[in-house]
């Protein structure tokens, strides 16, 4: 077989290089994905007995403050306006996460609750971000009480289910994602633009393809068919060490395991998503009606385990970034570079902790 641009994955890189490609050069492009549905990680469907739209690897909330990125997707779904405002269960208490002065609140008595609020403002101001690493770094003890009692009570515990490591051993980036917020905003994130696909997400990456040029081949692994098809150029979205066979050794990940269920009552939890950093072996419990606001008697949650990520095993979810790490990137970086035509993006082909605004801005910023 023979084609002009081949795109190993449909997520929503791999869509969105396509009708990039499709659109402005006006080239045919063949897209394959080893699994049986399009869509990558972002791909939802509607269960059949509930009818509850569920996101079958984790939930998905769409949020950007770029707005090409925005306007881009918005071509192609409404919008069901979201914020997700999730809480986290610590010390008895279901409180809100961001860690922020409403938490505060929550768990501490009044008196107390207002003195860090006072204290905080003075030394950070209001409406500040603080991330939990830079803020027990402060010599202040009102401020190295509150920050000891949120790197125990919210970062340590969680971030060794999720890393096996403890907050300090990851990229600070990461945990930076999840800052202390001095606010009483309860919003997750604070981008101008949010929300999730009217119709699903899966339905937005099928309107992306659909163009006479685009093609979609599933259940196709590039490494069966590398022999048999004939590319003029070759975009790869998933993993660059497995491109490689290896050859450098594995860039490691980590995983997920996903336990889905129905629950037979009309609500199971008061927000979309409820993090145990202290509790369990879970991480989180993600409701799924809640995200397009669907009505049904029963509802459906799905509680995620942290796993390691092995090959054949599970899927990629987290590319875990440290120097070592990074540096072996950059040397299949290098290989890939000597290659004639072949280009990788994608939070697998650049291994980067790439959000889905970031990966689409990624692809729009690409020159094919
Ligand atoms: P992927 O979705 O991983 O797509 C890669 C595709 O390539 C897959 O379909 C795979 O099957 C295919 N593929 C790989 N190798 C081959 C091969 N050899 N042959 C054929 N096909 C192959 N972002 C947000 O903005 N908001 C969120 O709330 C959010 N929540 C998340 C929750 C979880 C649990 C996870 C893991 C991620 C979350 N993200 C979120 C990030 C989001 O999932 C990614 O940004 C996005 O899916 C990246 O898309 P992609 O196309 O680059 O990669
Ligand atoms: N985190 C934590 N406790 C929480 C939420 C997040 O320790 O209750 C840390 C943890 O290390 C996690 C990181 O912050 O991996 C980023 O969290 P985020 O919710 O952004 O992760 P994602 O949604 O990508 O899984």
């Amino acid at each position: 077989m023979k084609v002009q641009n081949l795109i190993v994955g449909s997520g929503l890189s791999g869509a969105v290089l396509a009708r990039k490609i499709a659109e402005e050069k006006k080239e045919k492009v063949l897209i394959i994905d080893r699994r049986n549905h399009i869509g990558g990680n972002v791909y939802d469907y509607k269960d059949q007995e509930t009818n509850i739209t569920i996101h079958k690897y984790g939930p998905h909330v769409f949020h950007t403050s770029i707005k090409e990125v925005w306007d881009f997707l918005s071509r192609f779904t409404k919008w069901h306006y979201f914020y997700l405002k999730p809480l986290a269960f610590i010390d008895g208490f279901y409180t809100n996460l961001p860690f922020n002065i409403n938490s505060i609140y929550k768990i501490f008595p009044n008196s107390l609750a207002s003195s860090l609020e006072k204290k905080l403002i003075e030394i950070y101001g209001y409406n500040i971000k603080v991330p939990i690493l830079k803020l027990k770094e402060n010599k202040d003890s009102d401020i190295n009480f509150v920050a000891n009692y949120i790197y125990e009570k919210v970062f340590k515990n969680y971030t060794l289910k999720q890393w096996g490591l403890k907050p300090e051993e990851i990229d600070p980036n990461v945990t930076a994602r999840v800052p202390i917020y001095i606010s009483r905003d309860n919003g997750y994130f604070q981008d101008i633009y949010q929300g999730i696909p009217q119709d699903g997400y899966t339905k937005m990456i099928e309107n992306i393809v659909n163009h006479p040029l685009i093609k979609v081949q599933l259940n196709t692994d590039f490494k069966d068919v590398k022999k048999n098809i004939k590319y003029e150029k070759l975009f790869y979205t998933g993993a660059i060490d497995e491109f490689f066979d290896y050859e450098l050794g594995e860039l490691p990940y980590r995983s997920l395991e996903f336990d889905i269920r129905v629950e037979n009552k009309e609500f199971f939890q008061e927000s979309a998503v409820v993090n145990y950093p202290n509790n369990y072996d879970f991480t989180r419990i993600c409701e799924h009606k809640y995200f397009l606001d669907e009505k049904s008697n029963s509802t459906i949650i799905s509680i995620e385990y942290p796993k390691n990520f092995q090959i054949g095993i599970n899927e990629r979810y987290y590319p875990i970034n440290n120097l070592d790490n990074q540096n072996k990137y950059m040397s299949y970086l290098k290989m890939a570079n000597n290659l004639h035509n072949v280009h990788f993006l994608g939070r697998l082909g650049d291994y980067k902790y790439y959000d889905m605004d970031k990966a689409v801005d990624r692809v729009l910023k690409f020159k094919i």
